[in-house]
């Protein structure tokens, strides 16, 4: 039986006619081998790292791009463009463990039939080489956990009832005010009626940032966020998906990570000098902040993992080495709030089953996404980890409340972006402001919106991006500008992508421009002992 799925990605003009080429000259020897799976396509140029993952997703054992030569790609930048996401994807492969093996690219002219064969059969020799992928398609898995909600069991979880509509978290919601035409009112008006099938449902349910604010606005207490989570799986349940920025490529990523025999290499490129100790209590949890690095290097050219080094160094000047773990996966937040409970519960249980044969006794992570998600959500859904989950900022202000350092002068004036997941958690809202009054700085001026009325930075879960997530990072960079910073402080990796994506607008990117760093590296940059 053939057990190897390789997938050729074949453009439809060079490499189709040498193709061809070798059909006309038939010859036994010159058969194409049964793995191979051809998907014809218009050019290698068209066929995005999403794409690319996906078919590791769905369980290809390799994947290849075939296209044209350099200098002869139909459309022009095929070519480069199929070798930049080459890379990238060859690149992530080796972090998820998979092996950049897996993946290559090959160019051919029409007349290479016989260099065309060659290719393709060294490739599934290497392939078999490699066995099969550890990726196990998504199938439906019964999980203990899954709870399967009715509507009317959402609204009384959350007590819609209760809403008196009087509008409070309209009038404060960000994408409201931005212009967008949302209303979580009308959601939930909505919702009271049953009425599943209207606008406010099928469309305005992907585009809630679930940031919080209306929350806390609420007279009532409705948990919007988490009731629109709710909604969220509900809807995905019944087929019916939002939009997933960048092709899907981190769901992607994330439902790949949910397969038991992956082991994972998130911890490659660890610089020497930093101290990690296996038998340590204290676990660092890092999150996906390399693989954010890789997808955007040649967008955004964000260097995320820099906050996972400057915290691991930061635990070493306070004398700890902590423990990670190579089989890190995604803490699956992002597949949580995205309403794909399931595959969030199996990354969960995956993690879970890690982290408790690890006898740790602290998580410290420095993502606010992993400590909202590994503190609050699997505890929530019935995952339990045998441990104390300390965000860094709190690690960070304990220590440097009783021990002897000292920072030093930076002439930079600073503000502050708060990140949304530490922002309605118990006092993570002050923690940062505690640790940026210790710092020695020419001056710090909050943004116009900060603290309860701070604005998320457009985006969420990687759904539902459009021109009012932009509009909502123009407006918060052009905030920072107003406070006459040179540098806007942050607290999640996320923040620093989505700000920098709207620097990248060739008409008002210059004059939104400004330096973001993390708070971590900022006092891991300036810290001394005494
Ligand atoms: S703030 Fe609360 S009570 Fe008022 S409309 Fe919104 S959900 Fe209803
Ligand atoms: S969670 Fe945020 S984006 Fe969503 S409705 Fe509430 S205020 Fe608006
Ligand atoms: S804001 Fe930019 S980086 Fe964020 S999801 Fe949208 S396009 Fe992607």
């Amino acid at each position: 039986m053939n057990e190897y799925k390789i997938i050729l990605f074949l453009c439809n003009w060079g490499p189709h006619t040498a193709l061809q080429s070798l059909q006309d000259t038939y010859d036994e020897k010159k058969n194409i081998p049964v793995e191979i799976k051809i998907v014809r396509i218009p050019c290698t140029g068209r066929i995005s790292k999403a794409l690319l993952l996906k078919a590791f997703e769905m369980g290809a054992d390799g994947v290849a791009l075939v296209g044209c030569k350099s200098g002869t790609c139909r459309y022009g930048r095929g070519t480069v463009t199929a070798e930049d996401n080459t890379r990238d994807t060859r690149d992530i492969l080796e972090l998820l463990g998979l092996g950049k093996d897996r993946m290559q690219q090959a160019t051919f002219l029409p007349d290479e039939g016989d260099a065309f064969l060659k290719f393709i059969n060294n490739f599934c020799d290497q392939i078999r080489s490699l066995c099969t992928s550890p990726v196990i398609p998504d199938k439906k898995i019964e999980l203990e956990h899954v709870e399967k909600k009715s509507i009317e069991e959402i609204i009384s979880t959350y007590d819609i009832y209760a809403c008196q509509d009087c509008g409070k978290c309209t009038s404060a919601c960000p994408l409201a005010l931005i212009g967008k035409p949302f209303s979580p009112r009308t959601i939930a008006g909505s919702i009271l009626k049953g009425d599943l099938e209207s606008d406010a449902i099928i469309n305005d349910v992907w585009s809630c940032l679930t940031c919080g604010i209306c929350y806390d606005r609420c007279p009532s207490n409705v948990n919007f966020p988490e009731f629109i989570r709710d909604v969220r799986h509900l809807l995905k349940q019944n087929g019916k998906n939002g939009h997933e920025n960048h092709g899907g490529f981190f769901h992607s990523l994330m439902r790949t990570m949910t397969s038991s025999k992956l082991e994972t290499k998130r911890w490659h490129d660890i610089p020497e000098d930093i101290k990690i100790d296996h038998d340590s209590k204290t676990l660092f949890f890092g999150g996906c902040a390399p693989f954010f690095d890789i997808f955007f290097r040649k967008f955004l050219g964000v260097n995320t993992n820099k906050i996972l080094i400057d915290s691991l160094r930061l635990l070493n000047f306070f004398d700890i080495q902590p423990a990670i773990f190579n089989d890190e996966r995604c803490c699956g937040h992002d597949l949580l709030w995205s309403g794909d409970r399931d595959n969030f519960l199996k990354l969960a249980q995956l993690n879970a089953n890690s982290i408790n044969s690890l006898n740790i006794e602290e998580i410290i992570t420095s993502c606010p996404e992993c400590y909202r998600t590994l503190s609050h959500d699997y505890p929530g859904y019935g995952i339990k980890l045998n441990c104390k989950i300390t965000y860094i900022h709190e690690f960070l202000e304990n220590r440097i409340s009783k021990e002897a350092v000292k920072f030093k002068k930076s002439n930079k004036r600073l503000t502050y972006q708060d990140a949304c997941r530490l922002n309605w958690i118990d006092d993570q809202r002050d923690l940062p402001r505690k640790l940026i009054k210790r710092l020695k700085l020419a001056g710090f001026q909050e943004l116009q919106n900060h603290g309860n009325t701070a604005i998320c930075c457009g985006n969420c879960a990687w759904i539902g991006c459009d021109s009012y997530s932009k509009a909502l990072q123009v407006k918060r960079l052009r905030q920072a500008s107003d406070t006459g910073s040179n540098v806007m402080l942050t607290s999640c990796p996320k923040c620093q992508i989505h700000l920098s994506c709207a620097m990248e607008d060739p008409f008002i990117g210059d004059k939104l421009k400004i330096k973001l760093v993390d708070l971590i590296s900022a006092i891991a940059g300036t810290i001394y002992r005494e």
